[in-house]
């Protein structure tokens, strides 16, 4: 073969990449016009395997070789979940938590404390309600440094049935009293969707834990009611996965989501979990909502709340949550990690340089 032959057989090659490449941005944009339809009818699901064999089983009808069936048929899946991909972006575009839908922050307001307004905001309180008294002596400490959140399980998931449950309806009752006496917003996790209602009565802030992040029925009824919702990372949720958690709720007609980093299992066990820092300028790129980091259940260490909550704060978090009780070594859950007040005043003196 000569070289003008060869260069010749280039130039044609080069010409049906090029005709290839029309042909399948071609096709690309006749799968968004199917899918414009599609919506329009009300469907929401773009994949549809009947079709999809449909034009498997035609496209090999039509395959005179050299390509084997098998590879064609795995190139033209290629293409197909290419297509699909696109349409999976234009849709997370749409996501109603997402910043392209909303530049602007979200900015929710609780007892005064504007969270996402760009100044620092903080929740603290014990782990569980255990009595009055104790939720009492923390709510003094927090009242007295001009705080207007506390926090407090009344419902408490725990990993063992045999641990502490909390005191439910009782601590929540508590919390409400407290919060009355010490002008304070209740922030308290409920963890099952039929509580929502009733819990309203009581508390501020409806708290959906790490472990109930993808319990969607419990999203779900948080999304239906009217008072922000303070939502956790899953331990093992990626950012997407709690992404989609908050919308969820928004979904359902409820917009007013605290998005809140607590650490993510890895194999690390220098801590109880690993702070995933970079979620929060993430979270606060990809969405619109304000972000907050749990200092507390992120590191399991209380040598560490200072530094993590001051990493928190430089890295653009909205707030800091961390737990704090009157006697941390005969607490009733998370006894390693929650501060005795003379922690909490040395926390904030340093968090507040
Ligand atoms: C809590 O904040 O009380 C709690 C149980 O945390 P998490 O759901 O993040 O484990
Ligand atoms: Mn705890």
């Amino acid at each position: 073969m000569s070289n003008e032959q060869l260069s010749q057989l280039r130039k044609e090659l080069d010409q049906v990449n090029l005709d290839i490449l029309k042909l399948i941005n071609k096709r690309a944009e006749l799968v968004q016009e199917t899918a414009r339809a599609k919506e329009k009818q009300g469907a929401n699901r773009n994949y549809d395997p009947v079709r999809e064999r449909n034009m498997l089983d035609l496209i090999k009808e039509h395959n005179d070789g050299p390509f084997e069936n098998a590879t064609i048929i795995h190139l033209f899946k290629e293409i197909f979940k290419a297509g699909l991909e696109l349409q999976e972006d234009n849709h997370s575009k749409a996501l109603l938590v997402s910043r392209k839908k909303k530049p602007e922050n979200t900015v929710i307001e609780i007892n005064g404390e504007k969270f996402g307004d760009g100044n620092e905001h903080f929740i603290f309180g014990p782990c569980a309600v255990e009595s009055y008294e104790q939720v009492a002596q923390v709510a003094a400490q927090v009242k007295e440094k001009g705080m207007k959140l506390l926090r407090g399980g009344a419902f408490k998931p725990r990993t063992s049935p045999y641990d502490f449950q909390g005191l439910g309806f009782e601590g929540l009752k508590i919390l409400k009293r407290v919060a009355d006496e010490y002008d304070l917003a209740v922030v308290s996790e409920i963890v099952n969707p039929a509580d929502i209602e009733k819990a309203l009565e009581y508390i501020d802030v409806i708290q959906i834990g790490a472990r109930n992040m993808q319990n969607f029925e419990l999203l779900k009824a948080a999304g239906q009611v009217n008072k922000p919702v303070l939502l956790k990372r899953g331990m093992s949720a990626t950012i997407s996965d709690f992404i989609n958690a908050a919308e969820y709720i928004n979904s359902k007609g409820n917009g007013d989501i605290i998005l809140c980093e607590r650490g993510i299992r890895t194999y690390e066990k220098a801590t109880r979990n690993t702070l995933d820092i970079t979620a929060v300028p993430i979270l606060k790129q990809e969405t619109h909502l304000p972000v907050m980091v749990d200092v507390t259940h992120s590191t399991g260490r209380r040598d560490l709340l200072i530094p993590a909550a001051k990493a928190a704060l430089a890295i653009g978090a909205d707030g800091v949550m961390a737990e704090v009780h009157p006697d941390p070594a005969v607490a009733l859950s998370d006894a390693a990690q929650q501060m005795d007040f003379e922690l909490f005043n040395k926390f904030m003196e340093e968090v507040r340089k």
